[in-house]
């Protein structure tokens, strides 16, 4: 494992003063104020103790109602509440993936898949998708060969905002099919889909291991709660594991995350897809940016094509991104998170667009 490119941008963050961070990959908003009573008041209602392994039973009930109502599926799917995506991650490669399995995920992608597939003694594929980071089922088909174990889908996507509609999903889901795949769905940036209504791999293609987190819908990312579901065999040894390793996700803010599933953060969403147009904007004509319809990042392409050149320059100029080649086999682009105040979010684009124009 390498963490040297991300950590070499967060060491020069520690050394600036009142940098314009557009860095950051997590709500700038705070978690919505019910909610935020609702894990006090589960304080002092005694959920302090380990839950169930699988996680708090009416936790599970709500998912089953969200369930129903999204996808229109009946009371027959098993859940697992685990710490994070992230934790659900490390489960699912732990349980999936055998030594020399191959693991199909699309570049560039978010940093911990790589890393985990490694961890798990696979070994990565990475799906090139450059320059406008759509879904290419043809590519990805071309990469499948018989130690293909399992694909990792990603939409909204980070680093690119990129979003897959229902047509390439279907398509996918075809492919999958034929091959017998599964696909893990990291929808973890589902609410933050700007320019057309979310479609789930889930309700298109049943071998599908969906996860979904709180993190940054409700902006709880401290707070470590997010859930899957999928294949019950799949689920059974993932709970299994837990049982060895997380335990299960906390108690308090598993029983917040129930009145989490009703709330509605249309607003915050309309806000961050104000800021997508923005960066739009800005960017879009300079940099020969793709527009991004999802998460909150945008993947631009750095002048010269030569990101950690870019990335430098703009940290010299007090404005933290990060280069591509932390998220990719490239180093040809740069992710920024406008998860931000506006106000530094016009400051930081304006210097970007400056320096860009040289
Ligand atoms: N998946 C993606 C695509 C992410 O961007 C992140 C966080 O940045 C995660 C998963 C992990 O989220 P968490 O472990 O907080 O649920």
């Amino acid at each position: 494992m390498d963490a040297s490119g991300i950590r070499k941008v967060f060491d020069l963050a520690a050394k600036m003063r009142d940098p314009i961070n557009l860095s950051i990959g997590q709500p700038d908003f705070d978690v919505p104020e019910q909610l935020r009573q609702a894990a006090v008041q589960a304080i002092q209602n005694g959920y302090n103790k380990y839950t169930q392994t699988q996680g708090l039973a009416e936790l599970h009930e709500a998912l089953g109602k969200a369930c129903q109502a999204e996808f229109g599926w009946n009371n027959d799917h098993p859940f697992l509440v685990a710490s994070g995506v992230s934790g659900a991650l490390v489960l699912a490669m732990l349980t999936l993936v055998n030594p020399g399995d191959e693991v199909l995920f699309l570049d560039p992608y978010f940093v911990m898949y790589k890393h985990l597939v490694n961890l798990a003694g696979g070994v990565p594929i990475a799906v090139d998708t450059y320059p406008d980071f759509k879904l290419d089922v043809d590519k990805i088909a071309r990469a499948i060969t018989p130690k293909t174990r399992l694909l990792i889908l990603n939409s909204p996507a980070n680093p690119t905002g990129a979003v897959y509609d229902e047509s390439q999903l279907r398509q996918l889901a075809e492919l999958a099919g034929r091959h017998n795949l599964l696909v893990i769905s990291d929808e973890i940036y589902n609410l933050f889909c700007y320019d057309q209504p979310f479609v789930s791999m889930a309700s298109l293609y049943e071998n599908t291991l969906l996860m979904r987190g709180f993190s940054k819908s409700y902006a709880m990312t401290g707070w470590r709660v997010a859930w899957v579901t999928g294949p019950k065999p799949i689920i059974e040894k993932m709970t299994m594991l837990q049982q060895y390793s997380f335990v299960c996700a906390p108690s308090m803010a598993q029983a917040a995350c129930v009145p989490a599933l009703q709330a509605d953060m249309s607003a915050e969403v309309a806000q961050y897809r104000r800021k997508r147009d923005m960066v739009y904007d800005m960017l879009g004509e300079t940099f020969g940016l793709v527009r991004p319809a999802g998460a909150f990042y945008a993947f631009v392409p750095a002048p010269g094509k030569n990101a950690t050149a870019f990335v430098q320059k703009a940290i010299d100029n007090n404005v933290l991104v990060i280069p591509g080649n932390v998220f990719s086999s490239r180093d040809t682009h740069f992710r920024i998170s406008y998860a931000t105040n506006d106000q530094k979010l016009q400051q930081g684009l304006e210097i970007l667009v400056k320096l860009a124009k040289g």
